[in-house]
């Protein structure tokens, strides 16, 4: 744990190095993408130990959607930082001709990043690329939710980074509280509105500027004639991984004209076959990430009739992968997010309903459609809005480099991965050059009356 007292030099040495100029050339950012694709290799083992600590993720799954993840992410980012960095020529008016003008990528400065429990490495990790590859330098909090994989991060990045320019603070709403008060030029923010607003408000201080990476409930529509197999088996996949505790998780289901039954049937199915008979036993299957959480979920499986799952124990804060039926829509699973491995079904006439249904709601972070009409598929993309929409297949739209990642409304502001990390940790400084030889601005200068005298 960091002591408070300690933050206010750390920021100091921090802004110096920013100052010094020490992050800006680009053999600096990529030397640390490499410094840190290093650590992520070479300390593979500690880290899906932490994650295993934290919340029982299987090393297949610390690897996918965490270690592997950021890996990806740096790849990518070495690969197109020169070309993403290149000044861009834009036109320029006639009236202003001969000149030249560019728009042109500095560093904000230093940056705070504050990451949550759920996906500890990735989400402290994946936006100190993009502030690296920004040329910025940063301070990384990830969250006292997740000590083990905090505690790795705190001793592994400034052995492999430049320690001057990159730096992490352990600890909880003191700490954060602390950080708060110090003055960054941006705040990457990543966990549940509540916070997000109390680091909005102190963001104002100093005209910070803030990404907010939010979540809330993410919907799916389901429409008839789908193939309910398939459907199932990728619902599982993206709501039960991490026990259900992704930002992006599917969170409940509108089943449209008939589909909740048949897809309720398919939804067990696919959670024994990828599960087997008692979930409590695969390597597969992680845990919730501490008792607070554990009882808000286990109060929810009140909100329906249990069709799959249910089982659970608080000792092992195990709660098995579990799907409710007849739920009604004002009931407490429908009314905070679920952040956790229970699926409710919603019946809901037809696709008007459904529609009008997600637009009552916040604006989600995600939203899945499971559909055969491109009728559909057209009507969910501009009816509706949302900071992502999948059809087919949850979640994996993050895996996508070039889709920017972020909420809207409830779900958040700003977003990133790819260009758009460094889009969001940079500024576009734009750019004039015009040439002092011959003055061909003379019409604009007074006395404009003199027009013609002047031509
Ligand atoms: P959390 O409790 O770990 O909190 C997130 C961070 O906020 C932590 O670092 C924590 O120390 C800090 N914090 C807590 N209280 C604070 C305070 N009073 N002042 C300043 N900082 C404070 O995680 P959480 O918020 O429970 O995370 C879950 C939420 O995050 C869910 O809503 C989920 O959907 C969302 N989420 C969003 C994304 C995304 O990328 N959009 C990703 C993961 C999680």
């Amino acid at each position: 744990m960091t002591l408070t007292t300690e933050i206010p030099p750390i920021v100091a040495r921090l802004r110096a190095a920013f100052a010094s100029g020490r992050t800006k050339p680009i053999a600096w950012r990529r030397a640390q993408l490499r410094a840190l694709r290093r650590l992520l290799t070479e300390e593979r083992t500690t880290l899906e130990q932490a994650l295993r600590t934290d919340l029982g993720k299987s090393p297949v799954e610390a690897h996918t959607t965490e270690i592997g993840f950021v890996v990806n992410e740096i790849d990518h980012t070495l690969r197109h930082l020169a070309s993403w960095l290149r000044p861009q020529r834009v036109s320029v008016p006639l009236a202003l001709a001969p000149a030249k003008a560019r728009r042109v990528r500095e560093p904000l400065g230093t940056v705070l990043i504050v990451s949550p429990w759920n996906y500890p490495v990735n989400l402290s990790l994946a936006p100190l690329v993009g502030a690296i590859a920004a040329g910025n330098a940063a301070l990384v909090k990830p969250s006292e939710l997740a000590p083990a994989t905090s505690a790795a991060l705190a001793e592994l990045v400034p052995r492999y980074l430049d320690a001057e320019a990159v730096a992490v603070v352990e600890g909880g709403v003191l700490e954060s509280t602390a950080l708060l008060e110090e003055r960054f030029d941006h705040i990457f923010y990543t966990g549940n509105g509540a916070v997000a607003r109390i680091v909005m408000a102190a963001a104002v201080k100093h005209l910070t500027p803030v990404t907010l990476e939010l979540g809330g409930k993410s919907p799916v529509v389901v429409e008839p004639g789908v193939d309910l197999a398939t459907t199932a088996r990728r619902l599982a996949w993206g709501k039960f991984t991490n026990a259900g505790q992704t930002c992006v998780a599917p969170d409940y289901v509108l089943a449209v004209g008939g589909t909740a039954e048949p897809l309720q049937r398919e939804l067990a199915a696919a959670i024994t076959e990828m599960f087997g008979d008692d979930p409590a036993r695969s390597a597969d299957y992680g845990r919730i990430v501490n008792e607070r959480h554990f009882d808000r979920l286990t109060a929810l499986l009140e909100s329906g009739t249990v069709v799959a799952g249910g089982r659970h124990d608080r000792g092992e804060l195990y709660i098995a992968p579990t799907v409710l039926g007849g739920v009604d829509p004002d009931s407490a699973v429908m009314s905070e997010e679920i952040f956790g491995p229970i699926l409710p079904i919603v019946e809901i006439p037809d696709l008007d309903a459904a529609i009008a249904f997600v637009n009552e709601h916040d604006k989600p972070l995600a939203l899945y459609g499971f559909t055969n009409s491109e009728e559909t598929k057209r009507r969910l993309t501009t009816e509706t809005s949302s900071g992502g929409l999948a059809f087919g297949l949850p979640v994996a739209h993050l895996a996508v480099p070039e889709l920017p990642f972020g909420g809207v409304g409830d779900s958040g502001m700003g977003a990133y991965h790819s260009v758009a990390s460094v889009d969001t940790f940079s500024h576009t400084k734009s750019v004039l050059d015009k040439s002092l030889f011959m003055d061909t601005m003379k019409v604009a200068y007074a006395p404009i009356t003199d027009l013609k005298e002047k031509l």
